[in-house]
């Protein structure tokens, strides 16, 4: 047996519990891994506080990441004992994920741990992390060079923000943070902000063209914030679209796409393809190595999930959050 946070549906409603779950009640895989660490995403906190859309069935296991090592590997790819990384494809979704000790998953999902690196290091990235750094290669690929000008990040203190900022920063980009917290902007420049605007500065904008500012956008909140953040994005620039904490519409024009040539391009880190997983841990961890997040990672323990869940949906977690599954 081993020990998972289990969310359940009956008749009182939908509700976490810690458990001690028997061995025989893994889904189905082909590779058995040693959970050591999971890590909180808003999308986890959707999962633990009982929200629709996130749970396909239940009873499931939540945590969309999970870092540990191979126990058993049916197809022989990792050896027993490899460290191993695992986010997204559905796992804490439509299959039990990372709220566990133990988890049973197919071993073309995992992605060696990067030599230097441990499981606290990778969750405290997770699916986040992971995330920021597949919105700043696509910022690449379409041309984002340093010395481009000034690069916005939305919800910028939260998760998959903070890292976005951390990592342009890291690869010599001017960055705009815009947080809904300006408190946090001693916290933004120690990432590597150079300025910190308020998220009302960006929601003022609401012409379908704006005067041009941004040579990039990493953007996480949606909605508003989203239009606003594309009418203001300088000739031939993107925006990487990852999120929609602010929410999930996007009303606006092609203007910007039809007279600035702007790319708005979809971010989606559950399905991204494996030779794209392997390159961004690996500039992870060039960029980002252990001890580069501590100030902005806080680790707690399995039990404490169902009171994170809140605040992670009220936006009051900064930065990333790191679980120990055995704390
Ligand atoms: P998070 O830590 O909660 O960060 C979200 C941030 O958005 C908050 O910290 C806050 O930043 C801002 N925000 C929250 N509510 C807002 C509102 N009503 N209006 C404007 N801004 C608001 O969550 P996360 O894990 O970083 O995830 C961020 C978003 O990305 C979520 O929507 C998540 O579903 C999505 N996501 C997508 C992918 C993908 O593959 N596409 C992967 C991971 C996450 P400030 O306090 O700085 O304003």
């Amino acid at each position: 047996s081993f020990r998972a946070l289990r969310v359940h549906k009956d008749d009182h409603g939908i509700h976490a519990d810690l458990q001690t779950v028997p061995t025989a009640d893994l889904p189905a895989g082909d590779t058995l891994v040693r959970v050591t660490h999971s890590s909180l995403n808003y999308k986890d906190g959707l999962a633990v506080a009982g929200r629709p859309g996130v749970l396909r069935t239940y009873p499931m296991t939540p945590g969309i990441d999970l870092a540990g090592t191979v126990l058993h590997d049916d197809t022989g790819t990792h050896a027993p004992g490899a460290p191993v990384i695992l986010t997204g494809w559905g796992i804490g979704e439509r299959q039990d994920g990372g709220y566990a000790t133990l988890a049973r998953v197919q071993s073309q999902w995992l992605v060696p741990q990067p030599d230097g690196t441990d499981a606290a290091w990778a969750m405290g990235i997770g699916t986040a992390g992971f995330t920021a750094m597949l919105a700043v290669l696509a910022l690449e690929d379409h041309g984002l060079t340093p010395g481009d000008g000034e690069v916005l990040v939305t919800g910028a203190a939260g998760g998959v923000g903070s890292t976005a900022v951390a990592l342009l920063s890291a690869a010599g980009h001017t960055v705009t943070a815009s947080t809904g917290r300006t408190e946090e902007t001693e916290y933004l420049k120690s990432l590597g902000a150079a300025t910190v605007i308020g998220r009302d500065d960006l929601t003022a904008l609401t012409r379908p063209l704006e005067k041009e500012r941004w040579a990039g956008v990493v953007d996480t909140v949606g909605g508003t914030t989203l239009a606003a953040a594309y009418a203001s994005t300088r000739t031939h620039g993107s925006l990487a679209v990852c999120g929609l904490a602010g929410g999930s519409t996007l009303q606006t024009s092609v203007f910007p796409l039809i007279l600035r040539g702007v790319n708005l391009l979809g971010i989606d880190s559950v399905t991204c393809p494996m030779p794209r997983r392997r390159a961004a841990w690996t500039r992870l961890a060039r960029d980002l190595p252990a001890g580069r997040l501590d100030a902005v990672t806080q680790v707690r323990g399995l039990s404490e999930l169902p009171a994170l869940a809140p605040e992670i949906l009220a936006g009051r977690v900064r930065g990333r959050t790191v679980i120990d599954v055995n704390g």
